[in-house]
């Protein structure tokens, strides 16, 4: 029996009961007599046939409704040997169809016989039978077991209300499930989350407890960090004073809100222990190396390590700094803080060495990842049951930049604003969605495109995703360049503090993250930018939307929204929609009141 139910819930892709529970079903076959003819809607009834006759392939059968003390007349279209031997003369049958009138007459179109009367049979849609799935339903789902998996009365009753209904009525409001159906659904939904990956998180004990002391560095710093920085601070201060737990947390803030202050504030609570830092590009090691030299206290000993290029001794520093090159030193001292800058550009591979690297016994080395893909505050919370989470939502500098649709008749306009910028040193950035000329894209390709920039204007420079040469591309241009022409690749890269302005070619065609990491290129320091997304449909409610904020985590939740438009072309949207009832984008609160029960 046990091995039964465990091969059915493998098939239906399900684990638990609540699972099983939350596969509701999608309609009814309501079977229950009418109480009352009504135009329009479906009659049940029992029916004995007066009277049938032919027309061609059709079949016209007159039946008595003992129940209204009416005629109906039905049609059967096509007419088979079935109807013939069924619908005979002074026979009675209980059949259901939708009721219309014709000059006063009561209509039927194509009745179907009934079985059974004032049964309602629920519709599942899974790969199992119908008739299968109402057994295993039935066998499993009852009141007490919910109880027992954590549910509340109401839920339990909702999910046995829709699983064995007696009355369609309490279910539905104008042939859509009521609203407070939707809602205990979502809700069962989300505690289901929670309560599968409750004692998933696997914690492991610290190498050791960090206690440095971040006061003096903070105070020292030039500005005065923003409050959400200082939270998160905190928030690491107290997992690093914990020696049972060893720090497992996700920093997530947009481009720009300054995350690296909190990884160079986390170096020094790690003090006097040693801690390493690793990033996706040499590039970005450097400059993370270049403001650690520069904001951190004189007496902190610090190391780069790259491929090809060392800076000190890494054997004696407080903080190393590396790419995926620190992965292959096999003398590296006693870690106790692991960092990861831009997390999600490392495969999990290349995060477990980093973590195995550091780990000793069955103790861990602090662990704080940084991520720049802002995620909506509900997927935070989801995802907090595994790891934990702090998010900056604000940047240090309001930016200013002027997002703006265009087209090609606004072409000679910005060649002219390219020129202004251009004259008073700032650069500027074109994007294009393919290297090469392709048929698929009614966009200009990089290479169709070059001859004409490199005509018109001086320093111009291209780079893309499979240049070899793409990061001394890129340094050469922050010191000489005017326009920069690239592919999306650039996404994350190195800051570039004179570019003011951005241009997306074949906007519509990317995703509103992807955009949003282009636009935070632009304007790093204050200056005033622009962000131009060209495309040959001027009007689109996605591109509009995205215009209209500046905010990664409103974005992210526009992305959610517009995740089913189909105009997005990329494939850079999360796929597989866990949820079947929860929207990611607006149940916060449910999700927030579904954590808190646990
Ligand atoms: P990201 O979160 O993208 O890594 P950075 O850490 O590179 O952002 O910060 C962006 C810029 O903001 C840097 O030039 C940094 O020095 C500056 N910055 C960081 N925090 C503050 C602050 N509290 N006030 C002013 N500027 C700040
Ligand atoms: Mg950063």
């Amino acid at each position: 029996m046990q091995d039964d139910h465990t091969k059915l819930f493998h098939k239906l892709h399900i684990s638990s009961l609540l699972d099983l529970a939350l596969l509701v079903p999608s309609g009814y076959n309501d079977t229950t007599l009418s109480k009352e003819l009504m135009l329009g809607n479906l009659l049940t009834a029992e029916a004995s046939v007066k009277s049938v006759k032919k027309y061609g392939s059709k079949l016209q059968v007159l039946f008595d409704l003992p129940a209204f003390r009416r005629k109906v007349s039905a049609t059967f279209f096509h007419m088979t040997p079935y109807h013939i031997n069924t619908f005979i003369p002074n026979s009675t049958h209980f059949i259901q169809g939708k009721l219309s009138e014709y000059q006063g007459f009561l209509q039927l179109s194509q009745p179907k016989k009934i079985n059974k009367p004032n049964c309602i049979i629920p519709k599942y849609k899974t790969v199992l039978k119908n008739s299968e799935m109402i057994e295993l339903i039935s066998s499993m789902i009852f009141h007490e077991k919910l109880i027992n998996e954590g549910l509340t009365t109401r839920e339990a009753n909702t999910l046995l209300m829709l699983h064995f209904p007696t009355d369609l009525g309490q279910i539905y409001e104008q042939k859509n499930l009521k609203t407070n159906i939707i809602h205990t659904l979502k809700t069962i939904e989300a505690f289901n989350h929670f309560k599968k990956l409750q004692g998933k998180r696997v914690d492991f004990p610290a190498t050791v407890a960090l206690d440095g002391d971040e006061k003096v560095f903070i105070e020292n710093l030039p500005f005065a960090l923003t409050n959400e920085q200082l939270k998160t601070i905190s928030e690491i201060k107290s997992d690093f004073a914990d020696i049972n737990k060893a720090a497992k947390r996700m920093i997530v803030g947009d481009v720009g809100s300054g995350k690296t202050m909190v990884i160079l504030a986390s170096a020094v609570m790690a003090m006097p222990k040693t801690s390493v830092l690793m990033a996706p590009t040499s590039l970005l090691a450097l400059q993370l190396y270049e403001e650690a030299i520069k904001y951190l206290p004189k007496e902190m000993n610090i190391a780069l390590v790259m491929q090809g290029k060392m800076v000190g001794d890494y054997r004696e520093a407080d903080f190393i700094i590396g790419t995926h090159a620190l992965l292959y030193k096999d003398d590296m001292p006693q870690i106790d803080l692991v960092m990861i800058d831009e997390q999600h550009r490392f495969g999990t591979a290349q995060r477990h060495a980093l973590e195995k690297l550091s780990s000793r016994g069955k103790t861990k080395a602090h662990m704080l990842q940084f991520s720049a893909t802002p995620i909506p505050r509900t997927q935070a919370m989801m995802d907090s049951a595994l790891i934990d989470i702090s998010l900056i939502t604000t940047t240090p500098f309001s930016k200013n930049i002027t997002t703006k649709l265009i087209s090609k008749e606004d072409f000679t306009s910005l060649l002219s604003h390219i020129q202004e910028e251009i004259q008073v040193n700032h650069q500027v950035l074109i994007i294009y969605p393919l290297v090469e000329q392709s048929e698929q894209i009614p966009y200009q390709s990089l290479e169709e495109a070059r001859g004409f920039w490199e005509n018109k204007f001086d320093n111009v420079f291209v780079t893309h995703g499979k240049d070899r040469d793409k990061e001394e591309v890129l340094l050469d241009f922050r010191e000489h360049g005017n326009i920069l022409l690239a592919t999306t690749v650039v996404e994350v890269g190195i800051s570039l503090p004179r570019l003011t302005m951005v241009i997306v070619v074949g906007a519509e065609r990317l995703g509103l993250a992807t955009l949003h990491q282009l636009r935070g290129r632009v304007g790093r320091l204050g200056l005033k930018s622009w962000c131009y997304l060209y495309s040959h449909n001027k009007t689109n409610e996605r591109l509009e939307s995205f215009a209209k904020t500046m905010s990664g985590f409103e974005i992210a939740k526009l992305d959610l929204q517009f995740r089913n438009s189909g105009d997005i072309l990329e494939g850079t949207i999360q796929s597989g929609q866990k949820f079947r009832w929860l929207n990611m984008a607006t149940d916060e609160e449910i999700v927030e009141n579904a954590k808190k029960r646990f």
